[in-house]
């Protein structure tokens, strides 16, 4: 499968400025997997749904209506671009992550997104488990520190009470959440190119990554 190109790794590895990036470069369409559990995550909330309650989660998933194009995200026709970008929604996103019934419904959706045409898509198990079959495969990586220090800055823009100590113990935290659940955890694999990120700029990521394409 040519087509497809994916991109897996924690939180704060780069991995949505660099597929943006390396999908424009390419001509491809993008789509950032993390934006449909946050999506998700903001109807649990708008909707006071208990995360217990499978039959309303399953539910939600049936007829949630998620719109979104390379800039916007709408839920059910409401526009949750820069809602679904707060702490608090990062954190509720990986608590239904790992829900089988979330993971399950999301799976249908994104593999339907993808299927026309060329895309970049990035996320926790879009090698592993979403498009195991695509040839081009990357593992973006970074310390903990620098993750932080790069997820601290575009919070710090929403939120002005957070703190460094504070997002890096979140991330902390959401990475042991999505590297051990059962279902789809975050993982590297043998077929995937790894690339650390911690000391490259931007751009010797996107030539990197250029470099290692399967044509
Ligand atoms: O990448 P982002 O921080 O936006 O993702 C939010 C959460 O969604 C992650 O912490 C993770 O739990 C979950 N996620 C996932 N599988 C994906 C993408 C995101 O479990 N493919």
């Amino acid at each position: 499968m040519k087509n497809v190109i994916t991109i897996d790794g924690p939180s704060g590895s780069g991995k949505g400025t660099i597929s943006k990036l390396l999908a424009n470069r390419l001509g491809y369409r993008y789509l950032d997997t993390g934006a449909l559990y946050r999506a998700v995550a903001w109807k649990v909330r708008e909707d006071n749904i208990n995360l217990d309650d499978e039959n309303a989660l399953r539910n939600l998933l049936e007829n949630i209506r998620i719109e979104l194009d390379s800039n916007r995200i709408s839920v059910d026709g409401t526009d949750v671009t820069s809602e679904i970008r707060t702490a608090e929604i990062g954190e509720l996103s990986s608590q239904v992550s790992a829900i089988p019934v979330v993971r399950a419904g999301l799976f249908s959706i994104q593999r339907n997104l993808c299927l026309q045409g060329k895309v970049v898509i990035e996320g926790r198990d879009t090698g592993t488990t979403i498009f195991p079959e695509a040839e081009n495969k990357f593992f973006l990586d970074a310390g903990l520190n620098e993750r932080a220090r790069r997820r601290f800055e575009e919070l710090k823009l929403k939120g002005p009470g957070i703190t460094i100590g504070q997002t890096l113990e979140d991330i902390r935290k959401r990475d042991e959440r999505d590297s051990t659940r059962e279902n789809s955890p975050l993982t590297r694999t043998e077929d995937m190119v790894y690339i650390d990120s911690t000391s490259l700029s931007i751009d010797e990521v996107v030539e990197k990554i250029m470099k290692s394409l399967k044509k």
